[in-house]
């Protein structure tokens, strides 16, 4: 597909929040984009989990790629997936055949789930990237319950009331503190035959302390929020094995009650939140451009973001091995993490001007506003960065900080409404009123 206007022709694969960032840089500049993706959205990723625990609807945290470019003319959107990236022909190719000429591309594939080799752990353990990824976890989560509610035998009832989340960083933790309010809070009188409050929810970590991208402190601030939710933190615990009725656990202390060597655990609703692997475009674009992909998959850049050898085509956000560039100082890896991609897609965008203008590009530098992460109702660890160093704090207001932070992100004024009154709702009520299954298969787990 070419344009007929004359105009140089921008590709941006990916409209997660590298790809938008950039097309937005490029509002009004005299070219053609193309944005592609292969969802019909724009998605918030940092409040799936909110999703996936019922406590918002899609909606609320994802846009249609179509309706936030339908006032930038130089946007032309399409659905499709990218297989290919021909930088000889410059041209990408879509499953469907369709191929895309480019003068400048960006790609801005993101990144996907790594279960370290055990890929066929996916289908028992689902990780939480997509919105598909959300309502699974959502429908085995709710499924569980109403699983054991039926259930006569105690020993499969207290398994189906055992939660394992796998990984404690921001998404694990977020999701074991949910799950635990659910429990003891959301469902509290809604059943005859069981007790939601007992169901048991477990977090294992393989490290030695949950969220280790923050400092030790909030660390350990964070595991006394966990434990006063109710969910038991397991720490040096490696997964070793995953089944349709469980898991196996192997830990070299008696830590946190599982216990010296390896032991089994009962339970149908696992959730992965341990691996992050890039997208398969960044091998695929490592083999087309002979650019150095690293051990996760992600494509090594030059500090201007480009590929060495092929100026015009940029990767940015997750699918990037990139560092941050400050004069005097040695180059830091970016984190992978929004702002990050954020920052990345503009000045990947700001770069094709540059080159368009007959200018050098610039190397990139990241701007570290800190770190966040919510565990539960009334309870988050923040750790800014001010000029006048780091400042930490924890519980209630780093709670309120989290979310409004998270609200103001959000794209569209309307969703960033409805999210506060949701919030607000559940706040005063405990409900989490995004409870509807469509997909009703009366099992619980993996077999459903
Ligand atoms: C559950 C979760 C919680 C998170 N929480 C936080 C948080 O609290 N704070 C924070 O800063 N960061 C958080 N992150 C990380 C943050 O979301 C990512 O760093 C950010 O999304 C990366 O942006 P990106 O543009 O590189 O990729 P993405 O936002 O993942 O976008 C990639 C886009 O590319 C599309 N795509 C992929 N492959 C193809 C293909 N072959 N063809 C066409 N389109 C394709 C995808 O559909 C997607 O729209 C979280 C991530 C997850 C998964």
């Amino acid at each position: 597909m070419t344009t007929t206007s004359g105009r140089p022709r921008v590709v941006i694969v990916g409209c997660g929040f590298g790809g938008l960032e950039a097309a937005r840089k490029l509002q009004g500049a005299a070219v053609d984009i193309t944005i592609v993706d292969k969802t019909n959205h724009h998605l918030f990723q940092p409040l799936l989990y909110q999703v996936a625990t019922a406590g918002l609807a899609a909606p609320s945290i994802a846009a249609p790629v179509r309706l936030l470019f339908r006032r930038q003319p130089n946007v032309t959107t399409l659905l499709g997936e990218v297989t290919r990236i021909d930088p000889l022909a410059h041209e990408v190719h879509l499953a469907d055949g369709t191929r895309l000429g480019w003068d400048h591309l960006i790609v801005a594939a993101g990144a996907t789930h790594s279960y370290f080799g055990n890929d066929g752990w996916a289908r028992l353990a689902p990780g939480l990237k997509t919105l598909a990824d959300a309502f699974e976890i959502r429908r085995r989560v709710l499924m569980s319950f109403e699983a054991a509610e039926i259930e006569t035998d105690p020993a499969r009832q207290r398994a189906l009331l055992t939660f394992a989340v796998i990984g404690a960083g921001p998404t694990g933790v977020e999701m074991a503190g949910t799950l635990a309010e659910i429990a003891r809070h959301t469902l509290k009188g809604e059943f005859r035959r069981i007790d939601p409050g007992s169901a048991e929810v477990l977090l294992i970590e393989g490290g030695p302390r949950v969220l280790q991208a923050m400092p030790p402190s909030l660390s350990q601030r964070a595991m006394e929020q966990l434990q006063r939710l109710g969910v038991q933190v397991r720490l040096n615990a490696k997964v070793t094995d995953i089944d349709a009725t469980g898991l196996q656990v192997e830990s070299p202390f008696s830590d946190g009650g599982a216990g010296k060597g390896s032991h089994r655990i009962d339970c149908h609703c696992v959730i992965w939140a341990a691996g992050v692997a890039a997208s398969p475009l960044g091998r695929l674009l490592g083999e087309a451009t002979g650019a150095e992909v690293d051990r996760a998959g992600r494509v090594k850049v030059l500090p201007d973001l480009s590929l060495p050898g092929h100026p015009d085509i940029s990767v940015v956000g997750d699918l990037a091995a990139a560092f941050s560039h400050r004069r005097g100082k040695e180059p830091t890896p970016v984190p992978g993490v929004s702002p990050g991609a954020k920052q990345m897609g503009r000045a990947a965008a700001a770069n094709i001007l540059r080159r368009l203008a007959g200018k050098a590009t610039e190397p990139f530098r990241y701007r570290d506003y800190g770190n966040l992460a919510t565990i539960g109702r009334n309870s988050a660890v923040v750790d800014l960065g001010t000029p006048l160093g780091p400042l930490r704090f924890s519980g209630r207001i780093a709670w309120l900080f989290w979310l409004f932070a998270h609200a103001y992100f959000l794209i569209g004024f309307r969703n960033r409404i409805v999210v506060l009154m949701d919030w607000a709702s559940a706040y005063w009520s405990f409900q989490r009123y995004a409870r509807v299954v469509a997909d009703v298969r009366a099992k619980a787990g993996p077999e459903a």
